[in-house]
């Protein structure tokens, strides 16, 4: 098996190699800095070292499969990577005046199956490795996509981070490193379906990396309905653990909330959000559904979604109603895989 160079940090390729640790930064500074995959395109290494490279290491396992640009949102754009065995992922990249938002995918599937998202409907195939993680910010974070603006990013997109913990963390450490593309860890956001144990852990790590929670219901009943694991882990265990983490970090935690047209988008609902997010200070993040076909919902009229968001403020809520960005490249997280697979069904 060949070291997949994009896995390790800077001390550890020089370790894995055998190599000065000043080289180990060199190669680091190549891949995550200037982009560069190609061994002989690294011209300050020596001859010799670059012959082992070839021999026993690999860097850049993805290949872009396709990328979608979307019409109608301008700048927001979509890629879907193929991995070394074939599997696929996507992340979508969102530009905006001043920021770049990255959506980062952890897994192949996921097997938390909440009844209204397209990963996973998809099921669960097998966790990404740090590398494939960070692989994508290092395709899409390019100078041309970035220009002046500044790099965010969110672990949004497939897959459930905390039940690939290890990989998310150390992708995280990686893309903060100071010889790659040192984002900045305020920059970086992780998104749980409210894996309590993750979020424990969460707490302990000694950092400023930002935390959100993806809520979509504050009852037990109609949350369980929509998030099957919230049987396992109900509101009140999920509460526990945020306010672990809340006493631990001091940090403010994001509620996201996924608005869907007839579910939870009523002013019971926001009332019982409210009263959850109040409790434990935490801002909310309200996205208008996403259509996927085929799964039975739709997101709430405008209208609706703001007299939502309006009842948080007046309630002295912090809350922030996105734009739907992208719908026309399926841009929520896992569809245009989804539409893949039923292509080459049909095929
Ligand atoms: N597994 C993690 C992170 C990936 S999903 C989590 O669930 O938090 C990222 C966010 O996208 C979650 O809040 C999820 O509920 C939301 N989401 C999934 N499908 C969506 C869709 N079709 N439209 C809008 N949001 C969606
Ligand atoms: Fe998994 Fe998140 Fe999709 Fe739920 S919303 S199935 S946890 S990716």
């Amino acid at each position: 098996m060949k070291i997949l160079l994009t896995d390790l940090n800077p001390t550890e390729i020089a370790e894995r190699l055998n190599i000065k640790p000043f080289q180990g930064k060199q190669i680091f500074r190549w891949i995550h800095q200037k982009k560069i995959f190609d061994f002989d395109r690294m011209t300050d290494l020596s001859k010799d070292l670059r012959t082992r490279l070839h021999e026993s290491c690999a860097a850049g396992q993805l290949q872009l499969a396709s990328m979608s640009t979307s019409p109608r949102a301008t700048g927001t754009k979509k890629a879907l990577f193929k991995l070394s065995d074939g599997e696929t992922v996507e992340s979508v990249l969102i530009r905006e005046k001043d920021r770049v938002t990255l959506c980062l995918s952890t897994q192949v599937g996921c097997a938390v199956k909440c009844s209204f998202c397209a990963t996973g409907h998809s099921g669960y195939t097998r966790n990404l490795t740090p590398g494939e993680i960070v692989e994508q910010a290092l395709y899409l974070l390019t100078d041309e996509n970035m220009g002046e603006r500044t790099p965010n990013i969110v672990y949004m997109g497939m897959g459930e981070p905390f039940r690939n913990y290890d990989a998310t963390v150390r992708s995280i450490r990686l893309l903060m490193s100071p010889d790659g593309l040192g984002i900045g860890a305020r920059r970086i956001t992780v998104s749980t379906v409210g894996e309590v144990r993750g979020i424990e852990q969460f707490a302990n790590e000694d950092w400023q990396v930002r935390l959100s929670v993806s809520l979509h219901a504050a009852n037990d009943e109609k949350r369980s309905e929509l998030i099957p694991l919230n049987r396992k882990y109900p509101i009140a265990k999920l509460k526990d653990a945020i306010r672990t983490y809340l006493d631990k970090t001091n940090r403010q935690i994001t509620f996201e909330w996924t608005l869907l047209d007839g579910v939870n988008d009523s002013m019971q609902d926001a009332k019982e959000l409210i009263a959850l997010a109040g409790s434990l200070k935490a801002h909310v993040n309200l996205i208008p559904y996403n259509p996927v076909h085929g799964l039975g919902y739709t997101p709430p009229p405008r209208d609706r979604c703001e007299a939502f968001r309006d009842a948080l403020e007046q309630a002295n809520i912090s809350a922030t109603l996105r734009k739907e960005k992208g719908q026309d490249i399926d841009a929520a997280c896992g569809q245009l895989r989804r539409r893949h697979a039923e292509l080459a069904n049909t095929n």
